[in-house]
């Protein structure tokens, strides 16, 4: 129940979610994306879209199907967003792309809703299917703020048939988009399993049976098993911290069905982690939700060394957990992230072990970053308020009558 929000935010804000549901009422919103289990874009919508009915907007949620191949070249294509590479876009993997995009035209009916919302460039070349009277919003996960020119240039051939996209920040905003562009910041649920208050016993209980021992300091990692989320870098940092801090080192992750990259980069981090007990590689189903949340709360020190990043979802999750976070100067993080205030921004793989070493030395300073952290997740990355920027939008693109 939306009611169930008062604790966590002002009650104005409900209210004003109360009266812009009222006036959405009998527009159908259909959210679209590639996987619904794995990675922070399904862990949004499995609460939003819920969120959304509960409030009177009718919403549904559809993933496109794809093989292997596919994802392979929307993993490049997302990495390449992020920035330059040095691989290149071939002709046959757009048209295998198109092929894709066409055979998910028949599964996917978009004909019967008012407001369609694609999530990131797999699903995007539906925009084909758009008719008349109906608003398509694209939303994008990716920093793309100095994407790679050929990744752009084959995304923009649909960017454009677009009434509108959100970025997650301005900053993402390429000065080469032509339709209006919006920025919602991303957010977490305090009402999820994966966030809820566990008891000090529940949490020792879980992080136990995985062998990690609850009274030795904890560093903690939480992340698809991704280059591009650095795991080497983590363990590079964490060798470092071990030579002064006996500490145990959890990278917790999982795969997800729209990224091919996966296995192989859980492979090579096990190749190295060999021989290293206090190191602890887990693999664990999506739908692990209360043990991600015990090893957050476990943890002394939280990670998130990404060489590039959407948003982080896992920042604001360790945040509102009172956890300092020792992030990288990148994308989402640094919004979430006030330096020297609720964690630390880093740069460098010296820099990360040089911050976690120092939180590691001083429970007190852990502490008020940790009560800052709390704070700032409370007033900015909270759901009610992610909830509140998508109806104002979905009313501002739908009606012509002013917004609130
Ligand atoms: N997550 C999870 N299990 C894992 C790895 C990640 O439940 O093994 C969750 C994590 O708690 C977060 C989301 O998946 O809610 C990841 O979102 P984020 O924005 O941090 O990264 P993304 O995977 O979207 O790049």
């Amino acid at each position: 129940m939306i009611g169930d929000y008062k604790p966590f935010v002002e009650e104005a804000v409900i209210r004003e979610i109360e009266i812009l549901a009222k006036r959405l009422k009998g527009i159908k919103v259909l959210h679209v994306n590639s996987t619904r289990e794995g990675g922070g874009v399904a862990e949004i919508l499995h609460r939003l879209v819920l969120l959304m009915n509960e409030v009177g907007v009718k919403t549904d949620w559809k993933v496109i199907k794809g093989d292997k191949k596919f994802f392979t070249f929307t993993k490049k294509l997302h990495n390449l967003l992020h920035m330059p590479g040095r691989f290149e876009i071939d002709s046959e993997e757009v048209v295998y792309y198109l092929k894709i995009t066409y055979e998910n035209f028949e599964r996917i009916d978009t004909e019967n809703y008012d407001v369609v919302i694609i999530h990131d460039p797999q699903p995007m070349g539906l925009i084909a299917k758009k008719v008349k009277g109906q608003k398509w919003i694209w939303r994008c996960h990716v920093d793309t703020s100095t994407p790679d020119p050929a990744a752009w240039k084959f995304i923009e051939t649909f960017i454009n048939a677009y009434d509108a996209c959100i970025f997650h920040m301005p900053e993402f905003v390429y000065e080469k988009i032509k339709i209006p562009t919006f920025t919602i910041r991303p957010s977490i649920d305090p009402l999820h399993p994966k966030n809820v208050d566990l008891s000090p016993e529940e949490i020792k209980k879980i992080v136990s049976v995985f062998g990690v021992d609850p009274e030795k300091p904890i560093i903690l990692q939480v992340s698809r098993f991704d280059r591009l989320k650095d795991p080497f870098g983590v363990m590079r940092a964490y060798r470092m911290v071990k030579k002064k801090y006996a500490s145990q080192l959890v990278l917790l992750g999982g795969f997800a069905p729209d990224d091919p990259e996966g296995e192989e980069v859980f492979r090579e981090l096990k190749e190295q982690a060999e021989g290293d007990k206090d190191i602890f590689l887990l693999n664990l189903p999506p739908d692990s939700h209360r043990e991600v949340n015990a090893f957050q709360r476990a943890a002394t020190v939280v990670v998130q060394k990404s060489l590039r990043e959407g948003f982080g979802l896992v920042v604001s999750e360790a945040m509102w957990k009172g956890k300092p976070v020792v992030g990288s100067n990148v994308g989402g993080i640094k919004r979430q992230v006030v330096h020297g205030v609720t964690g630390y921004l880093v740069n460098t793989v010296e820099g990360a072990a040089w911050r976690i070493r120092q939180l590691l030395a001083n429970a007190e300073l852990r502490e008020s970053m940790g009560n800052h952290a709390i704070e700032r997740v409370r007033h900015r990355f909270l759901i009610i308020r992610h909830l509140r920027d998508y109806l104002l939008l979905i009313s501002k693109l739908i009606s012509s009558a002013p917004i609130l």
